[in-house]
């Protein structure tokens, strides 16, 4: 998506294949892939959802219902799967990535795993890969802490951006589908927050450029103090997200 939008600013003709029946499905919220997906379309971006690649012809993308699909150049990005063999070799239970508890701890005591190729056992049981630069850098960290007896478990919240265009996204926390959700209207923008049984999870915002970074950053701090705010205060753009802070620190 983001190389769609910079081939549109060169006038480049672009389609997007997508399997699923919405583009950015994975972990982007489905109120700011929708928003996304929209202005791709405006711009022009042509997309064939919920359809397989039969084959890539010299000119062309068949699609699974035999449309042709004309191309010049085409870029697969279809995700990464973890390099886990030497893992396996070495006896660690490995599943989506190596598994690790979560002081990032693999099934043989003495052997951690971080970064991408590390799948963290998460509340409720789940193991996740988290792939994005941040996530390998402070996993790194706790897992050193750790090989030299700390006791750190992985709590820092997931967090990624996408550019596209002229608008900015940021999501911070895994918001999931069962989550309550309130949304925050903003000048340039919105913001959407997840609460889980009335707490702060996650948080997610699009808007014009770097405009939402400040308020992702304070949701980011509050979701890390296990607040639950009032969903009327989080949906009150009147209402200072620092000010939230502020009570919640004094709470
Ligand atoms: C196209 C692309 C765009 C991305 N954009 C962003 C972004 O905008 N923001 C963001 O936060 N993240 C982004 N990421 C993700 C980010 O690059 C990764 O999360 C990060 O690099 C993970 O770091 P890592 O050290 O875990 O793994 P890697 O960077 O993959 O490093 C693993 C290294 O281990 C080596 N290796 C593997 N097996 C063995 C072995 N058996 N022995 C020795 N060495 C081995 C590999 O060769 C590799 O050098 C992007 C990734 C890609 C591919």
């Amino acid at each position: 998506m983001e190389l769609a939008a910079v081939l549109r600013g060169k006038d480049i003709a672009v389609s997007i294949v997508e399997a699923a029946t919405r583009p950015l499905g994975r972990a982007v919220p489905a109120r700011f892939a929708e928003a996304l997906c929209t202005r791709h379309v405006d711009e022009g971006v042509r997309f064939f959802l919920g359809q397989g690649v039969a084959a890539i012809n010299h000119d062309a993308v068949v699609l699974a219902d035999d449309t042709e699909v004309p191309a010049d150049m085409v870029v697969s990005a279809i995700g990464v799967m973890p390099e886990i063999e030497l893992a396996k070799a070495a006896g660690i239970t490995t599943g989506n990535g190596i598994l690790t508890d979560a002081f990032l701890r693999t099934s043989v005591s003495n052997i951690f795993a971080a970064g991408d190729c590390a799948a963290v056992l998460q509340p409720g049981g789940r193991h996740i890969r988290f792939e994005s630069w941040r996530n390998a850098r402070s996993q790194a960290e706790i897992a050193a802490q750790n090989m030299v007896g700390a006791e750190n478990a992985f709590a820092t919240s997931p967090w990624f951006w996408s550019d596209q265009y002229d608008l900015g996204l940021q999501v911070t926390g895994s918001p999931e589908a069962g989550h309550q959700t309130v949304v925050r209207p903003l000048a340039d923008g919105e913001m959407e927050f997840y609460l889980d049984s009335g707490r702060l999870v996650a948080a997610a915002g699009l808007g014009i450029g770097n405009g939402i970074a400040k308020d992702i950053k304070l949701a980011e701090i509050l979701i890390g103090t296990g607040v639950s705010p009032n969903p009327l205060e989080l949906a009150d753009p009147s209402v200072n997200l620092k000010t939230l802070l502020r009570n919640a620190r004094v709470a």
